[in-house]
């Protein structure tokens, strides 16, 4: 289903390493790794770290 992912569900764990993104972010690295679950779905890995963030790519559902 074609649609803009939104994320509904947040996961929180442990910094796990840079995860795939168009705009990689060095500074969100070392902190938290947050899953983002869409409602059809899909899924991404964020790295946040204070104000800083690397947004990974949408990743079709498992
Ligand atoms: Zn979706």
């Amino acid at each position: 289903m074609k649609h803009t992912h939104k994320p509904k569900t947040f996961i929180s764990r442990c910094f796990s390493g840079p995860v795939d993104s168009r705009r990689p972010n060095p500074r969100a690295h070392g902190w938290a790794t947050v899953e983002q679950v869409c409602p059809c779905g899909a899924w991404r890995l964020v790295n946040v770290n204070q104000k800083q963030k690397e947004i990974g790519y949408w990743q079709p559902e498992r």
